[in-house]
């Protein structure tokens, strides 16, 4: 544990500095959030805290949700059903503001449903189950968070007892092999915000390698190849097929490319579900869809 403390403080003074630099609350609540699950999840790791094997799936049974529960605002998300079958690849898809970010972090428990309810394995999400289905969890955001401190150290706070063979196989899976052997002290070289500047990709790359490195039961990326250039995201969608029946996937992706391989794909838009089916199954409306998906994020 003592070698992650100088990573813990230097994520204390990170807060401070964001927290002088950014004058969006919201921004910091949600880093404090982050933190604070980290935290959570490395204390339940190092505890041998129980995780969660997930053996059915993950259901939505009518839910709907609203950021503010008051007479006629929208809801981000509408009586959405939807099973997530253990084992396999689902893909979420639609436009920005659909409400795909939230449809993940009602999965997580980080909301709760106005309306419906959230299973796992068939049983609701309560107290009882909810920290272990985290821990299972890797969950990768569109904007990657690293620490300052060294390569090894950002990858290892996921997996303390990562072997060093461990770390290379994780980074090649992320398509980040080669970057990292090309850093002046390779494992040991001084990443974050202070550190060896990195470009959104690499960050991507690094952040994807390490959600790998705790082999989790269930691995959420959310938009978390947005940066990657067509052959390295090409590389990672080849490392997720090959994942594919060893962890449940859930990828929330803008580009049709990512998600070609996904055993399901579910189209949302002003939260609800409006295709859903196999990738070939998507009909003209989908495409008409995926094309507003693609207007949006390339500008
Ligand atoms: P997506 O991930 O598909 O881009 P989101 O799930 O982030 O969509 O957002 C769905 C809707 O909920 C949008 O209208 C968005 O503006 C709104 N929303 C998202 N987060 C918040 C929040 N923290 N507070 C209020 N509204 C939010
Ligand atoms: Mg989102």
């Amino acid at each position: 544990f003592s070698r992650l403390w100088p990573v813990v403080s230097s994520m204390q003074s990170s807060l401070e500095s964001v927290a002088a630099l950014i004058p969006s609350l919201e921004a910091l609540i949600k880093l404090q959030q982050e933190c604070a699950e980290s935290q959570e999840l490395m204390n339940g790791r190092f505890a041998g805290g129980r995780t969660l094997e997930l053996r059915h799936g993950l259901e939505l049974r009518g839910v709907s949700f609203r950021y503010r529960q008051e007479g006629d605002r929208p809801y981000a998300l509408n009586n959405i059903h939807m099973h997530i079958p253990a084992g396999q690849m689902t893909a979420i898809a639609g436009p920005s503001g659909a409400g795909k970010s939230t449809l993940v972090d009602m999965l997580l428990g980080l909301h709760k449903p106005e309306r419906g309810e959230v299973l796992v394995d068939g049983s609701p999400l309560a107290e009882h189950n909810l920290l272990p289905l985290r821990r299972a969890v890797s969950y990768v955001s569109q904007d990657p968070f690293l620490f300052h401190a060294s390569l090894r150290d950002n990858l290892m706070l996921m997996n303390e007892s990562a072997t060093e063979e461990e770390l290379w196989e994780a980074l090649d899976l992320a398509a980040a092999g080669d970057l990292a052997r090309g850093l002046p002290e390779r494992l040991d070289t001084i990443i974050g915000d202070r550190g060896v500047r990195l470009s959104g990709g690499e960050r991507q790359r690094i952040v994807l390698a390490r959600a790998l490195l705790r082999k989790p039961a269930i691995l959420i990326l959310d938009e978390a190849t947005s940066a990657l250039d067509t052959v390295t995201e090409r590389r990672v969608k080849e490392t997720l097929d090959s994942l594919k029946g060893s962890m449940t996937i859930i990828v929330i992706a803008h580009r049709l490319s990512t998600i070609q391989h996904a055993d399901q794909v579910i189209v949302l838009d002003h939260g609800e579900i409006v295709q859903r089916g196999g990738y070939d199954d998507l009909a003209v409306d989908g495409k008409r869809l995926f094309g507003r998906m693609v207007g949006h994020s390339t500008g």
